[in-house]
């Protein structure tokens, strides 16, 4: 056997060694959390290419993160060498989407030069789309509208299939809400994320001489974290591998666990995963049995809660490191006593256990309880990152430094060239702008098409009525800066100086510079990070454009934020944006019913199975210790409220647990009066906590990977600007 393959091959066990030789038929591996599966998945593609069974360049494999990608691709590099896996697309479906599509835009009737939407475009665009077609927006928010698009979308529904289906006035009002939406976007050339996906099935489908072209490129596919795939993603995988008939179906292999599926509000489905062998009839199944993760109290505890779950392929998942320490609980009277319990025993394992800061995290249902944790991190001097809440990405600045450069990129970048208009203030009035999109909308054009008719009035069109003279000129020298950074570009310049060259010419820094705000200081010192993101991408990258550096970070979710040797910092974070991570050290908080479980579950019996998988997840990161703890009342709206402990806590077996301070204890010390308590003392200010709908407090981070194949550069940048030192803050 050649080296490198015996090297690949070596300490798996024979159920994870079946699955990395196995050949022809689709392959689904599940097994528990931490039994291996993302592993296997490495090891496979480093078999495949060492064996010699494949080439780099037939291989496909979809992750769930940037991260994830970067991870497996380091992986790959140190086995096999780094030259051979250039040619490999590893990357998340957004990103490998992102990529097809670059290249067959023509076959989509697209410019090549298209904008990403995120979110929060998105819904701008919704919004304007409300104001164009009068949907009475208090009965029908275009958040609302804009995530319903995205439900249908992840379900491949087109704007037709929804206007045929639609039963009531509500959901016709959606279904014209959503094809409005779509001639705009179109016409701003733009996608949002959800159409990267369901365009790539589009063009696959329609397009046999393409999804052939892919089929023969990719001859093996393999999916990381199937359970929490869409219907969209699904059907995505199916075109791209083909099926028995085709005669050049590729290999496909997916990986998941059914327990771990907890994106069901992004369209997720399990069924993708149990319905695998209905789907593929000849498929093989592989069940890997051991963890390797955690200790056996952990397991046990994690079976505890996830046995719950009705209508589950039980698992028997062993490990042979021994029971390990017990799991340790605590009840809290408040958050700011259950955190203090967090960093005094962070504290404490550093001196007794010989714990690192790195190996700890901190884990909660949503990003508005960080901000509790946060606190006492702060005062006691304990470095700490969060991971997610506002993304640096986000960021007003940072959102008004891309529109510009979208908007030299794409010149039909509705959201975005709408975005910058008047930031910084050039005078322009809400009456000017309705008068472009007057004229947009009489010559069905895009709106930056219609701002050139301003100073250079197209031939046919004419110039733009209903714009004073002063206002003229202000549009015509906009159009013309950002026609300037267009030739910069065209030129080849690097992202980095078309940034400094859009930011200074706009007066965009100049705004910030003469203000007395002391926020705009720290705008400026995020402007800055900007500028450094882009010097290294262009450094790794020495040939990309602009539009492939934006192309990144349209692309970067919250998990990517998670730079690798952070080692001396704790990590907070939600749940969900710990999929597939492991810790030594967890902290589970906030283990309250009405809490996680989160309120909306309590009455719906799926949303609850949802919140078990995702209790599931979360126990099982740990590896050696892990803490469950809760606050006996939690400040909700900025009052006091109590809450019953989590039934998760529940199905615990309690001879597992060892309780540093129980519910008993904890009541008898509330009726003797002798509380604990420091409510109120921390500064609470949580009225957001409620706020907002589902999703917005997950982390819904769309993705990305190396596309293009770049090195991705410096997208740790989020965690790099929100490592809010105790110290320092304190
Ligand atoms: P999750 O469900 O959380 O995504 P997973 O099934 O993907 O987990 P991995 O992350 O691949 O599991 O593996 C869990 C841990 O066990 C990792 O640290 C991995 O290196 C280790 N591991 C996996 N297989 C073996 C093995 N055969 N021998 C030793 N360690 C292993
Ligand atoms: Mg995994």
């Amino acid at each position: 056997m050649d080296s490198r393959v015996q090297r690949i091959v070596a300490g798996l066990n024979p159920q994870q060694l079946e699955a990395v030789t196995h050949s022809g038929a689709p392959l689904l591996v599940v097994a528990g959390a931490g039994s291996g599966k993302t592993r296997v998945l490495t090891s496979r593609i480093g078999y495949l290419i060492a064996s010699g069974r494949a080439a780099p360049g037939q291989i496909l494999a979809i992750t769930f993160t940037n991260k994830a990608a970067r991870e497996m691709r380091e992986r790959l590099e140190s086995a096999l060498g780094g030259s051979a896996i250039r040619t490999m697309w590893v990357s998340t479906f957004h990103s490998a989407c992102v990529r097809i599509l670059r290249s067959e835009h023509d076959a989509l009737g697209m410019r090549s030069t298209f904008t990403i939407y995120d979110a929060q475009d998105a819904q701008r665009l919704m919004k304007l789309v409300c104001r164009e077609e009068n949907i009475d927006i208090r009965a029908h928010p275009p958040k609302s509208l804009s995530r319903r698009v995205s439900d249908l979308k992840n379900d491949l529904v087109t704007p037709e299939q929804a206007a045929d289906d639609a039963a009531d006035q509500d959901s016709q009002v959606l279904a014209h809400a959503y094809a409005a939406y779509q001639i705009r976007l179109r016409q701003a050339n733009a996608m949002d994320f959800d159409d990267l996906i369901m365009s790539t099935v589009d063009v696959l489908r329609s397009h046999p001489d393409v999804a052939d072209h892919y089929r023969r490129r990719f001859r093996h596919i393999l999916v990381d974290e199937y359970q929490d795939t869409n219907r969209a993603q699904y059907e995505l995988v199916r075109a791209l591998t083909g099926t028995a008939e085709d005669d050049n179906h590729g290999e496909l292999t997916v990986v998941g666990d059914a327990d771990q599926s907890i994106y069901a509000f992004r369209g997720a489905t399990i069924r993708n995963i149990e319905d695998f062998e209905k789907d593929f009839p000849e498929a093989r199944t592989i069940l890997l049995e051991q963890n390797y993760r955690s200790t056996q109290s952990i397991l046990s505890a994690a079976n505890g809660i996830i046995a719950n779950n009705s209508g589950r392929r039980p698992k028997r998942l062993w490990t042979d490191r021994g029971d390990g320490e017990k799991i340790v609980g605590y009840v809290a009277d408040s958050e700011a006593d259950e955190s203090a319990f967090v960093v005094s025993e962070i504290d404490r394992l550093r001196d007794d256990a010989g714990i690192s800061y790195g190996d700890v995290a901190v884990f909660y249902r949503t990003n508005a309880q960080s901000r509790a944790v946060e606190d006492m991190f702060v005062r006691s001097g304990i470095p700490y990152r969060v991971i997610g809440g506002t993304r640096f990405y986000e960021r007003r600045e940072i959102k008004d430094a891309l529109a510009y450069l979208h908007a030299i990129v794409n010149r039909d970048d509705t959201v975005s060239i709408r975005r910058i208009l008047n930031m910084p203030k050039r005078g322009l009035g809400a009456k000017s702008e309705e008068a472009v999109a007057m004229h947009a909308a009489r010559w069905d054009v895009s709106f930056g098409a219609a701002l050139c008719d301003v100073g250079d009035p197209h031939p046919e069109r004419g110039p733009v009525s209903g714009i004073g003279k002063k206002a003229s000129a202000t549009m015509a020298g906009f159009v013309s800066m950002l026609e300037s950074g267009r030739e910069m570009a065209e030129a080849g310049a690097a992202p980095d100086a078309i940034l400094d060259f859009a930011m200074e010419e706009s007066g965009y820094l100049d705004m910030l510079r003469s203000s007395d705000d002391p926020q705009d200081e720290s705008r400026l010192e995020n402007l800055a990070e900007l500028h450094s993101v882009a010097v290294d991408f262009h450094k790794a990258n020495p040939d990309a454009t602009l539009a492939d550096w934006l192309d990144q970070v349209s692309l970067v979710s919250d998990a990517d934020q998670l730079a690798d040797g952070d080692e001396g910092e704790v990590t907070l974070m939600t749940v969900h944006t710990a999929k597939g991570l492991e810790f030594p050290v967890v902290f589970v908080t906030g283990l309250e019913d009405g809490t996680f479980p989160h309120m909306r579950s309590l009455i719906d019996p799926a949303e609850l199975a949802e919140e078990r998988r995702l209790a599931y997840v979360a126990v099982t990161r740990a590896r050696q210790r892990l803490y469950i703890t809760r606050a006996a009342a939690r400040a909700s709206w900025g009052a006091p409220q109590e809450f019953p402990p989590s039934r998760f806590i529940e199905e615990i077996p309690d001879s597992l647990i060892d309780w540093r301070r129980s519910e008993s204890s904890a009541d008898a010390m509330r009726r003797s009066g002798g509380r604990t308590g420091t409510w109120g003392s921390g500064g609470r200010r949580r009225s957001e906590s409620f706020g907002g709908g589902y999703g917005d407090e997950l982390d819904d981070g769309p993705v990305v990977g190396s596309g293009k194949g770049f090195v991705p550069g410096k997208l740790g940048v989020d965690a790099a600007k929100q490592k809010r030192r105790g110290k320092q803050a304190g």
